[in-house]
């Protein structure tokens, strides 16, 4: 196939694209760097079957030659307001790439009679009330809540996919990821494993927000990666979850990463800025993933962790 993936310079992005190389399709990447960086996609550069469009998908796309697949990855996904990159920074920007963005990808799959992927997220169950979260659970987000920027536009991204295959009979799916970690997550983008993991290794306290007793269930990206491709390569309409449902606080989770790192500065607890609507518990059921796409993760958090410590060392230039 030759597949469009938009988000292409991003830390999901890059992963993917490098998967669909590997399994021989052709890619054409698009992004406009508002997060993501030309040195994600430094690997991939010399490869004839890879291609890049600098573009802003808010605006309409236009990509030469057939195209059979696209995979709408493009959005800010850092919910930090400390960070420039975080969303609610962002937030104009982040509605348009999820509505705008959404409506031009399904536009291009439209006129190319392809198949599409939508990447959405398990940030649409809000702070969810249901626990863990399956994919008929419909949510709990405030519509004008900090987080509703990217909330509300991956809310309305999945009413758009629907639309577009109900009344226009596109092929698609929707992945609703789940927290997600590893190498060629933006340094800075205020996410908590580039955060702890950077002031591990500096040998600073881990800034821990909030009591630290809320939780997440972190997965891999290879695993992650696993699963958005044998979606795409599957005929489910409805959305999945990926994610790895192993759940831990986020206290818990600096004390594994200080252990891993060997930092004895310990954590400090630092009042949540958030306004009060960090997710409070966040772990998904991936009974539909295991059943129809035969998947699950395989990577533990401690092997995880492992495998995205060096790259962290190698951007802070310690190795
Ligand atoms: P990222 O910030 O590393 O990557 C996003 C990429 O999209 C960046 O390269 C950015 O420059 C690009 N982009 C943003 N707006 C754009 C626009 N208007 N036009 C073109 N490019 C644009 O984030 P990520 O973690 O790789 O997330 C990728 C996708 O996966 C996002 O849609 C996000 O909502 C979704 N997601 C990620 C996670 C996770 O844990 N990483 C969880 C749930 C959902
Ligand atoms: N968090 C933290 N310290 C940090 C960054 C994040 O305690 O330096 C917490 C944050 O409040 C949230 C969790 O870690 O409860 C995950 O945050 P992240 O920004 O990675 O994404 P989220 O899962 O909230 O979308």
């Amino acid at each position: 196939m030759r597949i469009l993936v938009t988000g292409a310079a991003g830390f999901l992005g890059s992963h993917l694209c490098e998967r669909l190389l590997n399994e021989g399709h052709s890619v054409v990447g698009m992004d406009n760097f508002i997060t993501g960086s030309p040195e994600n996609l430094a690997h991939l550069t010399n490869n004839p079957r890879f291609e890049f469009i600098r573009h802003d998908v808010a605006n309409f796309i236009f990509v030469p030659g057939k195209i059979d697949a696209v995979l709408h990855f493009a959005s800010p996904a850092s919910p930090n307001p400390s960070s420039p990159y975080g969303y609610t920074n962002l937030p104009i920007q982040t509605m348009k790439a999820g509505a705008l963005g959404t409506h031009n990808t399904l536009g291009v799959a439209r006129a190319h009679n392809a198949r599409y992927l939508l990447a959405s997220t398990s940030e649409i169950y809000g702070d969810p009330l249901e626990h863990p979260q399956k994919e008929t659970y419909w949510g709990h987000v405030d519509p004008i809540g900090i987080r509703s920027v990217y909330d509300e536009a991956k809310r309305f991204a999945e009413a758009l996919t629907m639309a577009y295959h109900r009344y226009h009979g596109i092929d698609t799916r929707i992945v609703r990821i789940f927290n997600t970690y590893g190498p060629r997550m933006r340094l800075d983008d205020g996410r908590v494993v580039p955060n702890f993991i950077q002031q591990a290794l500096r040998g600073e306290p881990l800034t821990v927000y909030g009591d630290g007793l809320q939780t997440r269930s972190f997965c891999y990206v290879d695993d992650l990666i696993e699963g958005i491709y044998r979606l795409l390569l599957s005929d489910e309409h409805f959305p999945v979850n990926i994610g790895n449902p192993a759940e831990i606080t986020i206290l818990e989770f600096a004390e594994t990463i200080n252990r891993l790192v060997g930092n004895k500065a310990g954590i400090i607890m630092k009042e949540l800025s958030r306004l009060g609507d960090d997710p409070q518990r966040r772990r998904p059921d991936i009974t539909r993933a295991k059943e129809i796409l035969k998947w699950q993760p395989t990577i533990s958090l401690e092997e995880g962790i492992k495998k995205t410590i060096p790259y962290f060392k190698m951007k802070l230039g310690l190795e």
